[in-house]
């Protein structure tokens, strides 16, 4: 399985990662279904919008590059996305080498040819298969009016560039080539690094729907174009994130980073849940109303599962529990709000059997349930690691109820309501949990 990573120039935003997202589910639940899935992402790590952040930042390319990959990585663990196999970067020597084997294999079979300004671009006139996955016609592509004056060298206005020549703008980033100075144009990156990787023939393939043209489609004609053999067997592309119905954009600020929502207050899990939650092939509206919504139904995830290992503590053996309602609908598809709603189905069915007073072995083979269902949905974290301001307070508020002062441990208890968290006393200790905004 092989996933077009993100372009470290700067934090990834929510649409990149509700596209990791659905990803991370889509390898979980082959997973769950006993399938050994090897995944690829690969970082890019240069391009025009790196090399324009460094030389902003005045910073050697590798040395802007860094801290936004690690922030990916943390951004990564924040949201339970299971790490790939590999990350491989675009600027390392061995896939440099890859890439430019590639283009000289493609030139030699005539699918590419080093125009007048020096740079390589592939000759989309002699794949004819050039746009099939896009559903488009070559000749839309023909240019009529005027075009760029670096669009002359080409032969046709839709060939993309392979390897692309040295200029000023570069500065000191660039490789030798048998073509001269220059770097890997984004596409030949993915062809070569899922290739060398993976192999030539990859059973599936991932990314969000504005990949699919002119990336993926160049990714096709480069890596059929040197193999001959079926790049991709299934192609799997996640529709837009919207942010309160709009395209998410700067100029509208409405653009948020994982960091901008946590920032407000948010966990991991909870944006994982409220990214996860739509079919991927629709459009997910992101809204603070879904946010909250996330919230409440992790909330109530959890009271559930407090319930539950109350009243499993005494089981010796666990019921088995054959639903598999919720693996059928992600078979399906990955029709997830489907199998969302079977296991709220399943929460209020169970709900009620505590209420009359659930036997400790079915509670127990609930749990077990629950937690192949997690293997998936990965929502883990239900002790979830407080703050460490927060575990403080509740520290002090239990100190404070030990010693009988209950004006203290009110004044606690409105302390930690104001930072957005409720503590409820139980037999066991308190229990703290995120604040609901709603009354629910
Ligand atoms: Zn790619």
């Amino acid at each position: 399985m092989y996933t077009c990573g993100p372009t470290v120039y700067s934090h990834a935003h929510i649409g990149n990662f509700r596209a990791y997202i659905f990803e991370d589910l889509l390898q979980r639940h082959l997973e769950s279904r006993g399938f050994k899935v090897e995944r690829v992402m690969n970082l890019t790590d240069v391009d025009d919008k790196t090399i324009r952040g460094s030389r902003d930042a005045n910073l050697p390319l590798r040395e802007f590059t860094a801290p936004f990959k690690q922030a990916f990585f943390q951004d990564v663990d924040t949201l339970q996305i299971k790490r790939a196999e590999a990350y491989p970067a675009a600027t390392e020597d061995r896939f440099l080498k890859d890439m430019i084997l590639m283009i000289e294999k493609l030139i030699a079979l005539g699918l590419a040819y080093q125009a007048e300004d020096k740079s390589v671009y592939f000759r989309i006139n002699r794949f004819p298969e050039y746009g099939h996955l896009a559903h488009f016609d070559l000749s839309e592509l023909r240019s009529t009016g005027r075009v760029k004056s670096d669009e002359y060298d080409k032969e046709h206005v839709g060939d993309f560039a392979l390897w692309k020549a040295w200029d000023d703008e570069d500065g000191d980033v660039w490789w030798e080539s048998p073509w001269g100075r220059g770097r890997p144009g984004w596409h030949i990156e993915c062809s070569a690094m899922a290739t060398a990787l993976l192999g030539e023939e990859l059973d599936l393939h991932c990314g969000g729907v504005d990949n699919i043209f002119p990336h993926h489609e160049a990714e096709i004609a480069q890596s059929e174009g040197c193999s001959g053999k079926q790049f991709v067997r299934y192609w799997l592309h996640c529709a837009h994130l919207l942010v309160d119905g709009q395209k998410m954009s700067k100029s509208l600020g409405n653009f948020y980073t994982l960091r901008d929502v946590l920032a407000k207050g948010y966990s991991g899990r909870e944006v994982r849940y409220a990214l996860i939650r739509v079919h991927y092939r629709a459009p997910l509206n992101f809204t603070w109303e879904g946010m909250e919504e996330a919230r409440q139904a992790l909330t109530r995830i959890d009271e559930w599962l407090r319930r539950l290992r109350e009243a499993a503590a005494k089981a010796d053996a666990a019921e088995q529990i054959n639903d598999d309602k919720f693996g059928a609908a992600l078979d399906d598809d990955l029709n997830i709000s489907a199998a969302l709603g079977h296991l709220f189905e399943q929460i209020r069915e169970s709900n009620r059997e505590l209420d009359a007073g659930i036997a400790p072995a079915r509670a127990k083979g609930l749990l077990e349930w629950w937690q192949r269902i997690n293997q998936v949905l990965a929502f883990a974290a239900e002790e979830e690691k407080l703050p460490q301001e927060i575990a403080q307070l509740v520290e002090e508020r239990q100190q404070a109820r030990l010693a009988r002062d209950w004006r203290k441990s009110d004044e606690l208890r409105q302390q930690l309501q104001a930072r957005g968290w409720e503590v409820r006393d139980t037999a066991e200790g308190p229990v703290v949990t995120r604040r609901l905004s709603t009354s629910a």
